[in-house]
Formats: structure tokens, sequence, C-alpha cells
């Protein structure tokens, strides 16, 4: 830990026992997927492997035309091409880092338009990333419907904590744009997450299959963009999905600027072929059962043990929420980067900072920003661990939690200009001397 400068994303991950820093990408893929990559057409052009990709978002999304991306930050800069002018307005429930910075760069702006109980981490609501639609209405009037060229749903809303949207809050939404001439679109990044949380909380939904459940979320849509390396069980991909023809030609057109061929965009025919499995694996409902079940196995048994959380537990991870682990410590002495470093110290698990060194620092004052939330993430690959693993996690946790009084915050010894959390260095700080920046 010294020798990665107190920074989890600076270790090698041969030096790592079980990974938590993130769920994409790190899924483990079938026995089918692997046999479906050795079939994978590489031709240039007119690949099969594209037209068995395209047939799976067909029958699973209900979409009638994908282009494929490298992953989900090219579909995301793809429509934001085609839709955002310099002026427009883009609400959304909670801003997420690529989406948002693909939305400004073309000169538009995010309007976030969650709920409120979304930015507590104690508030207890079943569908925590649900749209305000009062908020939304608000935008709309504020900014003028011309302005809005889309509102962009985000389900499952990860910056909440893989917080789920109800089947009724996306007939709302639709419900509003459409009276205002709006598209709505959809992050289908988690999804699959979230259909499943419909099926467990929303009245009329436990007797369907998941796949059903998808299928009716996504009709409220007029498209989607997707990094499959989340819910498609796959290492890398993505795509961009939508119903509209002059939608689709537009895409077609800058995906071979910057992606490449809209036959592959950006990927092999065999990363083609293990995500069209890869999405019929994904509507299985014992397998989504035992995945999101799995990240509630792990923060029940945190819970049960008086271990700070946010709550509900979401579809992806457990977030611990290091200001109440750690009170002794002030924001600016990097509580959940301790924490973080102190996790792997214990037990070789790797996790991940959300809170004071991920947010940066304000580019006008230069101070850092203090932001509400000071979370470590323990995020859950799929498919990767067993349940004797969360007990590892779960026990190391708690040991720390019984110990806490004796963790001591960091100094910033190294720091990046820009996205700091990735390589920034810390110390420890002297014992028995409390520095404060
Ligand atoms: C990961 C993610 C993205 C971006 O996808 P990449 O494949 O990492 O480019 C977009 N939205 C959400 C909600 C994500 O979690």
């Amino acid at each position: 830990m010294a020798e990665a400068g107190y920074n989890t994303f600076l270790l090698r991950s041969e030096d790592v026992y079980i990974d938590l820093l993130t769920d994409s990408g790190t899924n483990a893929m079938s026995d089918r997927q692997w046999s479906a990559m050795m079939m994978g057409d590489e031709a240039y052009a007119g690949a099969r492997s594209f037209y068995n990709m395209e047939r799976a978002v067909r029958e699973i999304y209900g979409f009638k035309h994908m282009v494929p991306t490298h992953q989900g930050r090219g579909a995301e800069h793809l429509i934001s091409r085609i839709l955002i002018r310099p002026g427009h307005v883009i609400p959304g429930n909670m801003y997420f880092t690529t989406t948002r910075v693909h939305q400004e760069m073309q000169g538009g702006m995010f309007v976030d338009v969650v709920i409120d109980e979304a930015h507590d981490p104690a508030a207890q609501h079943p569908f925590k990333g649900n749209v305000d639609i009062f908020k939304l209405a608000e935008a709309i009037q504020t900014y003028g419907a011309q302005n809005v060229p889309y509102v962009n749903v985000a389900c499952t809303v990860n910056l909440a904590g893989g917080q789920p949207v109800s089947m009724q809050n996306l007939r709302d939404v639709r419900e509003l744009c459409a009276s205002h001439g709006i598209r709505v679109w959809c992050d289908a990044t988690r999804a699959v997450e979230n259909a499943f949380f419909i099926k467990d909380r929303e009245p009329g939904y436990a007797d369907k299959p998941v796949r059903a459940i998808l299928h009716e979320m996504m009709s409220y849509f007029d498209g989607c963009t997707m990094s499959a390396k989340k819910d498609c069980l796959v290492n890398i991909g993505g795509f961009l999905a939508m119903n509209d023809e002059t939608i689709l030609q537009q895409a077609r057109e800058q995906v071979v600027i910057f992606e490449g061929m809209p036959t592959y965009g950006g990927l092999a025919g065999r990363d083609m072929e293990a995500i069209a499995q890869g999405i019929y694996e994904m509507v299985d409902d014992a397998y989504i059962a035992h995945r999101v079940n799995q990240v509630r196995y792990l923060g029940e048994q945190l819970r049960a043990a008086g271990v700070p959380i946010v709550e509900p537990i979401g579809g992806h991870a457990v977030f611990l929420d290091a200001r109440r682990f750690l009170p002794q410590l002030d924001q600016e002495e990097f509580p959940a980067q301790a924490l973080a470093a102190e996790l792997y110290i214990d037990s070789g698990v790797r996790a991940m900072e959300r809170g004071i060194v991920s947010s940066g620092r304000d580019p006008m004052t230069k101070e850092n920003r203090r932001p509400k939330l000071e979370l470590v993430r323990l995020t859950i690959p799929r498919r990767v661990y067993t349940d004797r693993h969360m007990d590892v996690v779960a026990w190391s946790v708690k040991s720390l939690y019984e110990r806490r009084e004796e963790i001591r915050g960091l100094d910033m010894v190294y720091e990046p200009p820009t996205l700091r959390f990735f390589s920034a260095r810390f110390e420890p700080q002297p014992v028995g001397v409390k520095t404060l920046a």
C-alpha cells in the first residue's frame, strides 16, 4: 500500500485478493460466450457477428436499430453530437461523469431532476433513482421545450449507489415529455438490475420475467446508450440503439468517423458475438436474482453489524459511509481514501474512494470541493466471486469498524492536475499530529 501511495488505483491486480474496484468489464464470461467468440466473423463490413448482436438488441431491448461502439462513452459521444447544440439543456436523474462531459462538449448543460432522496445516503425509498416529475416540468418551463433535445434517464443511477427507477416513473416521464414533443433517452447500462428491482418492489410485477420487464421499460424510450461492460457480461463493448431512422442515419455517419464502420463500431467480430450471447444470459431470472442478492448479502451483513452504509442497498455495489465510519477525521484528511487503504492492508480487498479526492478542486477557487457524500465503494463483479468471498469482505470491514478509532487520516503528497483520484499519492499522517490542510 505504501508503494502504491495509499491509492488503490495504483495497486497491481496480482497483489489484490478480492477486487471490488469496479463492475465494469470485470465480469466472468460463460462457456457459451467463449464459444461464441470462436465464431467471430472478422469481415471488415457486414460481418455476421454484427447481425447477431443486432438481433439480440432487437429481441431483448426492443429497439429497431443498433450501432456498436467501443464502450458506453462512445455511444454517449454519438448521441450528444447528433442531438445537442450550444444552449441546449439535458435534464437527467443525477449526473454521470462521462455522460455529462459529452453533453458539455457539445455546448449543452446538464440539469439534475432526480428526487431529493437520492442525495441523502440514509433516506429510505424503494425507487431512489426516480425522476422528480415536478422538477422536470419546471426545467422544461424554465428553458423552453425547444431547448431540451431529450431527457436522459439512467436506470439504475450509478452515482446514487445503484438506485432504481420505477416503471410508473418511466411512464410519467414519457407522458410529460410526449406532451412537449421531447425525446426520452435511456442510459441502460444497468437496466437489467433495474428490472429486477421492479420485479422485487413494484406492485404487479412479481410474476413477470425480468426479460418482459426490461422490454416494457425500454418501450418508454426513443433509444438508449449502453455500456456492455456492465449488464451484458463482457469485458469490452457498448452500443447506441434507437427506433428513429433519421437518428440511425446520423449515427452511422458519425460512428464511421470516431469508432469504425457501422457494422463493427470499434469492436472485433468476436466481441460482438460475446455481447449477443451475454444479452440473452443477462435476462435469466435466476442469474440476475443471484447477482443483485449477492450485493444485498454483503450489505445486510454490514448493516447488521452497525456499519454505516448507503441505504437501500443498490444493484451493483455497497457503499461505506466514511463520514460516519471515521467521524474523527476532517474531510480534508481524506477519510474514504484512508478507509479504502486500510481495508486493503487488512485483507487484500480492493475498493475505491468516492469522495473529496474524486471530486477534485473547484476550477475557479482552486479549493477542494467538499462533496456531501464521502464514500468507499465495494463494487461486485458479475459471476466472479462466491458468497464466501463476500463473508471475507464483511469480516474485514467489521474488524476495521471495531478498531475505527485507530484509523488515521492521510496527507496528499502528489496531486495530478486533472482526475486526480486515478494517480494521486498519499502518506499516513504522523502519529499524534493532526495536520489540517
Ligand atoms: C460505465 C458507465 C457509463 C460509461 O460507460 P463506459 O463503458 O465506461 O464508457 C455510462 N453510464 C453509466 C451509468 C455507467 O456506469
